[in-house]
């Protein structure tokens, strides 16, 4: 059976032009069947590489088309972290200006301070210690103008900073802020002592007998050695005599509590008043007395008429400041006017 397949025979017939001979030729079938399977597999490779190279086309195209797409956000992504680190750098620049106008702002205020302290008659130095410490740190020196300059220039000035000017000026602007932060702690610390002291002096003020008790300021008599206006002897006197009116008013000359009011036939109708640091003041020959004992008394009030009353010559005031008990030169105290002079 198998020698009779292979055993058949095809023929093929070429035939060409009508004056040519025909050529025939004689093929097994084994042979034919062969020849068909070669171009069926031809025919399938064909179709399976067309197949895979049109997929693969597409995956491309695909492909193609995702790289685009992130392209554009990747540019997009660029554009605004740009955009970012500009603002980031004109801040940093605003924030390094805001730091030289603090540093400016905090040596006004130390000058303020020291203009405070020279007003109230305070001493100097603990503020100049102050400034020393500002000026003795390097990073607290006034900024490299030049880079400022270069770095103004970003957002398309003529010279655009480079990005280690932009890091430069960024570092030297924190480091000004840590500064500062420590200038403002101090200048806190020291401006709240200064407020203390002010104010401690300020009562020392109130309570130190520098008004004039009388409007007028005509001294009559001094304090110390004089001809008695009675015996016309030489005698001491304890006090300051202020020529005046009758009835004119008669001030306390610090803030006190009066001690003690009376009358005799020396110092007339008198008034003590007692202030601090054992220090009392004494005010004679009044025509009225207007406060009483253990009044609280403040500086500038009035608290009674001139007068001559008791041992005296003519209506004037006899003031007398006693400390610890002793009368002492009451001129230099004598220093404020009252208020509505
Ligand atoms: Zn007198």
């Amino acid at each position: 059976m198998k020698l009779k397949w292979k055993a058949k025979k095809l023929t093929l017939v070429i035939i060409p032009d009508a004056n040519q001979s025909v050529v025939r030729f004689r093929i097994p079938h084994l042979f034919a069947y062969i020849a068909a399977a070669c171009f069926a597999l031809l025919l399938l490779i064909t179709t399976i590489t067309y197949v895979l190279h049109s997929h693969t086309l597409k995956q491309a195209s695909e492909l193609q088309s995702k790289l685009t797409g992130a392209n554009q956000q990747w540019s997009a992504t660029l554009t605004s972290k740009d955009k970012a680190i500009e603002q980031l750098q004109n801040e940093v620049i605003q924030l390094s200006q805001q730091a030289e106008q603090m540093k400016t702002q905090v040596e006004e205020m130390k000058k303020f301070e020291d203009d405070l302290k020279t007003i109230a008659g305070l001493d100097l130095n603990t503020t100049g210690k102050a400034v020393a410490s500002t000026e003795s740190g390097a990073v607290s020196g006034p900024p490299d103008e030049t880079t400022l300059d270069a770095v103004s220039g970003i957002g398309g000035g003529p010279n655009p900073a480079s990005q280690e000017d932009i890091i430069e000026l960024g570092e030297r602007t924190l480091a000004s802020f840590t500064v500062l932060n420590s200038e403002v702690k101090e200048l806190q610390t020291s401006l709240t002592e200064t407020k203390q002291k002010v104010a401690d002096k300020q009562h020392l003020l109130q309570i130190t007998p520098t008004l004039w008790p009388t409007t007028t300021k005509l001294v009559t008599s001094t304090f110390g050695y004089r001809t008695d206006p009675f015996t016309h002897r030489p005698s001491f006197h304890s006090g300051i005599d202020f020529g005046a009116k009758a009835n004119d008013p008669v001030y306390a000359t610090a803030d006190g509590k009066v001690v003690s009011t009376g009358t005799d036939i020396y110092h007339g109708n008198n008034i003590v008043i007692e202030h601090s640091k054992g220090l009392r003041t004494w005010y004679m020959h009044l025509n009225k007395i207007m406060v009483n004992k253990g009044d609280t008394i403040v500086k500038g009030n009035q608290i009674g008429l001139v007068g001559s009353t008791g041992r005296s010559t003519g209506p004037h005031l006899h003031y007398e400041v006693l400390k610890n008990g002793e009368s002492i030169d009451p001129k230099p105290y004598l220093k404020a006017m009252r208020k509505d002079e």
